[in-house]
C-alpha cells in the first residue's frame, strides 16, 4: 500500500468519526500535499500560531512545491485529545499561491496554561497531527515549564537525530535561535547533500526551506511542542551585517543583494510559526518580540543581524581596539532600548535574552576574539548588563547559539576582574549538526584569560531546561555522532540557576543528577 493511499484510509477513519467529514470524490483527485508537515508557535494565554505548508513535490526547482498556481483552501482543527472527538477551534484560511501555499492560523479562544492538539485537511487530504500549548496567564507561574533550545542544523554535515532525540525528551516549548538552514550549494560527497546551486532567488529559498523541513526528525521536533524562532546569519547569508556582505559570491548588485534579502525574510517568514504581526515589508522584517510565561518567564526574543553595525577591524579572530568604539551596536538603537524597557517591567521571575551570537567575554591568549559576537560591540553588551543592573533585572539568563559548540559562562560586571560580581548567566547550545560528529573534548578553550566560562563540549545536541519559580536546570544534551542516524542522547552535564543568584552551580551527579529530588542533588557553586 502506498503512503498516500495509507492515508487516505486513515482519513476515511477519522471521517468516519464525524469531526472531518468529506466528499469521497475529492481524495483521490490530488497528491498527498502535506509532505513538509505542521508546526506551532508564539503561545500567549489564550492563543498559539498553528503553521502548515502545502507542498505535494518538495523539491521542485520553482519552489511551489508541485501546487497550482492557485489559492486553495484548507481547514484547520484545535482539540483537547489526539482523537479530536470534540472541537475546541476550528476555521478555514486560505493558503494563498503568493505565500508559497503556507498558512498562518492564530487559534484563539483556547485555555490558559494547558495542551492541545491540532491538525489540518486540504484537497481531501488529512495532515499529521501536532501537540501544542499555551502559555500560563499574567500573575500566574503555572506548571513547570520543560524548554528545549537549539540552533544550527546544517543538512549536509549529518543527520538531524538531536531534533528527534529533543522530540523524545516531551518539552512543552521549543526555541531555535537561528541558523535553522544554511545557504551553500551543494557540496558532492557530504552525508547527504543539498540540492542545488547556493540560494540566492525566493524561488530557492523557497525549495531550501522544503528540503529541510521533509526531514522526519525536524518534523517530529515541530509537532511535540510550540517554537519560538530567530533567524541567525545563514537564514540570509553567512556573517551578514544589516546591508553589509561578508563574502562576495556569489557576485550581486546592490539592488540584487537587497533582493536577495527580502527573499530570504519573505521565505523565513512563510516557513516559520510566527504570528503575522512579523510578516516582512520589503526588505525588513520585525521579529525582535517579548513573549510571556506568566509569572514565570519572559522571552525576550532578540535580532542580531538584521539592525548590527558592520564586523570589526575586518570580522574574524582579532586584536581590535575598534571594537570598543562607544557607538557600536549589535542590536541597533531602537531594539536596544525595547529590550531594556521591556527587562525594567519586571514581568516574570526568569528574564530570558533567545539570542544568536557569543555573549560572554571570549579572549584568546594574545588578547583577540570573535568580532562575529558580542566581543566585537563590547560598549553594546555593557550598556545592556549595566542596563539589567541598574533596572534590579532578578534573573537575567543570555541564551545563545551559533558557534557549534556548548558552553556554560557566568556574566561579570567586569570581565577584567575576576573577582567582580557574577551578574547573569549565559547558557549556549551546540549544533543540531552543523560541524559533523565534533570530537569528546571538554577542555574548555582560552579558560585561562576566562575563567567565567565553565562548560565546553565540541558534540551535537541541545540544551533541555526545566525552569520553575525557585530554579532553572539546564542539561546539556550529547549526541555522539551524527554522520550516521539514529544515535542516542546522553545528558553530558547538568547546571542549576538558583532564582535570585546569578551564576551556575554544577549538578554534579553524585545524587542522581537530574533524576533525583533537588533537595538530594549534589551541588557545587562555581563562583
Ligand atoms: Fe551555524
Ligand atoms: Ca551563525
Amino acid at each position: 500500500m502506498t503512503a498516500i493511499k495509507r492515508r487516505v484510509f486513515v482519513l476515511g477513519g477519522l471521517a468516519t468519526a464525524g469531526a472531518l467529514a468529506l466528499p469521497t470524490n475529492a481524495r483521490a483527485a490530488t497528491p498527498y500535499p502535506f509532505k513538509l508537515a505542521v508546526a506551532s508557535g508564539e503561545p500567549d494565554s489564550s492563543s498559539v500560531v498553528l503553521w502548515t505548508r502545502l507542498a505535494p513535490t518538495p523539491l521542485n526547482a520553482d519552489g511551489q512545491g508541485g501546487m497550482p498556481n492557485a489559492d486553495v483552501a484548507v481547514e484547520w482543527q484545535v482539540s483537547t485529545t489526539d482523537t479530536f472527538a470534540t472541537l475546541t477551534a476550528s476555521g478555514t484560511v486560505t493558503a494563498r499561491n503568493a505565500d508559497a501555499h503556507s498558512v498562518h492560523v492564530v487559534a484563539g479562544g483556547l485555555a490558559a496554561d494547558a495542551d492541545y492538539f491540532y491538525r489540518f485537511r486540504a484537497q481531501g487530504h488529512i495532515s499529521a497531527v501536532g501537540r501544542t500549548r499555551t502559555a500560563p496567564v499574567t500573575g500566574t507561574f503555572g506548571r513547570t515549564l520543560k524548554m528545549a533550545f537549539a540552533s544550527c542544523a546544517h543538512y549536509e554535515s549529518g543527520y538531524f537525530t538531536a531534533y528527534r532525540r529533543i522530540a523524545d525528551d516531551r518539552p512543552d516549548l521549543i526555541l531555535h535561535l537561528g541558523d535553522y538552514l544554511y545557504e551553500d550549494a551543494t557540496t558532492t560527497g557530504s552525508v547527504r547533500e543539498h540540492v542545488g546551486a547556493e540560494i540566492v532567488s525566493l524561488a530557492d529559498y523557497r525549495r531550501r526551506y522544503a528540503q529541510y523541513k521533509s526531514d522526519p526528525d525536524l518534523q517530529a521536533a515541530h509537532a511535540v511542542a510550540p517554537w519560538l524562532v530567530v533567524p541567525d546569519d545563514h537564514e540570509v547569508e553567512n556573517n551578514y551585517a544589516n546591508m553589509v556582505r561578508a563574502d562576495s559570491s556569489p557576485a550581486l548588485t546592490t539592488a540584487q543583494w537587497t533582493a536577495r534579502r527580502t527573499a530570504a525574510y519573505r521565505a523565513y517568514y512563510e516557513n516559520m510559526p510566527l504570528r503575522p504581526a512579523a510578516a516582512p515589508t520589503g526588505n525588513s522584517i520585525p521579529l525582535y518580540r517579548r513573549v510571556r510565561w506568566g509569572q514565570l518567564a519572559t522571552f525576550h526574543m532578540l535580532d542580531t543581524r538584521q539592525f548590527r553595525d558592520d564586523q570589526a577591524c575586518g570580522d574574524g579572530w582579532k586584536v581590535c581596539a575598534a571594537a570598543d568604539t562607544a557607538s557600536r551596536t549589535l542590536t541597533g538603537a531602537a531594539q536596544e532600548a525595547w529590550l531594556l524597557d521591556g527587562l525594567a517591567q519586571h514581568y516574570g521571575t526568569w528574564d530570558i535574552l533567545g539570542q544568536q551570537v557569543f555573549f560572554a567575554r571570549q579572549y584568546d591568549a594574545s588578547g583577540a576574539a570573535s568580532m562575529d559576537a558580542w566581543d566585537g560591540y563590547r560598549a553594546s553588551r555593557s550598556r545592556i548588563q549595566q542596563g539589567w543592573r541598574d533596572r534590579s533585572v532578578r534573573n537575567p539568563l543570555v541564551l545563545t547559539g551559533d558557534v557549534h559548540a556548548a558552553w556554560a559562562n557566568d556574566l561579570k560586571a567586569d570581565y577584567a576582574n575576576p573577582n567582580s560580581a557574577t551578574i547573569g548567566t549565559e547558557l549556549v547550545c551546540t549544533s543540531i549538526a552543523s560541524g559533523g560528529n565534533g570530537s569528546a573534548t571538554t577542555t574548555i578553550p582560552n579558560a585561562a584569560t576566562n575563567p567565567h566560562l565553565k562548560f565546553y563540549s565540541n558534540r551535537r545536541g541541545y540544551v533541555l531546561t526545566t525552569i520553575t519559580p525557585a530554579e532553572v536546570t539546564a542539561d546539556f544534551r550529547s549526541i555522539p555522532v551524527v554522520t550516521e542516524h539514529g544515535a542516542a542522547v546522553s545528558t553530558l552535564r547538568s547546571f542549576v540557576i538558583q532564582d535570585g543568584v546569578p551564576g551556575l552551580e554544577l549538578l554534579d551527579g553524585l545524587a542522581g543528577g537530574r533524576s533525583a529530588p533537588p533537595s538530594r542533588r549534589g551541588r557545587l557553586r562555581l563562583g
